[in-house]
């Protein structure tokens, strides 16, 4: 399917709802290359409506029996969910991880709920990409909310939680301080923060530790007050009016208790990030994070294929004979080529 008319008219029919023409296209994009392009070109301008929902935290922490219950919620609402479950560790693509799931799978027999499991893709940089192009996908069917179920640790989930508006973090009871191990990084990611699993013993030490937690961060911005802080990426002024508190609540995704405190909580962020101006904010952020990657890779791979290979491999002879060192050597190739 080279033909860029032949795409066009997958984007058309996906836009229009077509769940064959969606899952085809979300392969498209997954796979990248050329046709991706052809395809998000026509596709980007119909993106940019859902609320995107991350929801992370570390395996079994009850994710997707949460993502589950809070598109229930949504369903409740009228609204056409999208479910994009990211699993950087898993190899397996395209719905294989939803197997034993078997409350998304009741899910999933619902015409107005999409979902997506999503694998490694030779690099996490490559799955943050695919995750983000797969939930244009389902923004530009007209899927609202879209939740992005991610698991894994550190800088996946944070660069995975980036492609979100609003990011759900997930921890779990906790028999004492152990949960101060949890990174900062992933904490300082969360507009909303939940201990699941509410059920079991410890989640009131979860809560009190997380607690002390948030108090100190939120300590530390008054002390940088007046200062510029950088909070995802994006320039604000510490202490001002509009600074979102991260809300710390309780959840049984089990017993389905919490479950609407919770939605109330990322409506509230959902409104926070349109009235304060930042969801423009932290779109162009992405926006313009994004085209330096896209001009790096581009510019890079132009320049390269500029250069002779026969050049190289003379540079290359040089300095592996250290008559010239390769700080100089790729000066001398720089210059070639630009
Ligand atoms: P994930 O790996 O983070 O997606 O976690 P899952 O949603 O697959 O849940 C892992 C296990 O924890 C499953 O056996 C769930 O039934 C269970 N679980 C999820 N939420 C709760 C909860 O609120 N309470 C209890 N007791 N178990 C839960």
């Amino acid at each position: 399917m080279a033909d860029s008319s032949a795409l066009d008219a997958l984007v058309d029919q996906a836009l229009e709802g077509s769940r064959r023409a969606i899952s085809r296209l979300m392969s498209v994009v997954e796979n990248g290359g050329p046709e991706a392009r052809v395809a998000l070109a026509r596709l980007y301008p119909h993106t940019g409506r859902a609320h995107r929902i991350g929801v992370t935290g570390s395996p079994g922490a009850g994710k997707s029996t949460l993502v589950t219950e809070l598109a229930k919620v949504y369903r409740g609402q009228g609204k056409r969910v999208g479910i994009v479950s990211v699993d950087p560790t898993s190899p397996f693509s395209g719905g294989a991880l939803l197997g034993d799931r078997v409350r998304m799978r009741d899910l999933a027999l619902d015409s107005a709920v999409f979902i997506r499991s999503m694998a490694t893709r030779g690099s996490l940089g490559g799955l943050a990409r695919a995750t983000a192009d797969v939930v244009d996908v389902l923004d530009g069917a007209g899927f609202d909310p879209v939740l992005i179920e991610t698991v894994g640790a550190g800088q996946s989930e944070v660069d995975i939680a980036r492609t979100a508006d609003t990011t759900i973090v997930i921890e779990l009871p906790s028999a004492g301080d152990e949960i101060q191990a949890f990174k900062a990084g992933i904490l300082e990611i969360a507009d909303v923060l939940v201990v699941n699993k509410a059920d079991l013993p410890g989640a009131d030490n979860a809560m009190a530790a997380l607690r002390a937690m948030l108090d100190l961060g939120q300590a530390q911005t008054v002390r940088h007050h007046g200062e510029s802080v950088t909070i995802a990426g994006v320039s604000a002024e510490a202490g001002s009016e509009q600074d979102w508190a991260t809300p710390l609540l309780k959840t049984s995704a089990l017993r389905g208790e919490g479950i609407a405190e919770l939605a109330r909580a990322v409506e509230e962020h959902y409104h926070y990030l349109a009235e304060s101006g930042r969801r423009q904010q932290y779109h162009r952020a992405r926006v313009e994070e994004q085209l330096r990657r896209i001009l790096r890779q581009e510019l890079l791979g132009r320049l390269l294929v500029r250069l002779p290979e026969a050049e190289l491999a003379a540079a290359v002879d040089r300095v592996a004979t250290r008559q010239e060192d390769p700080y100089s050597a790729a000066e001398t190739l720089i210059a070639r080529v630009s």
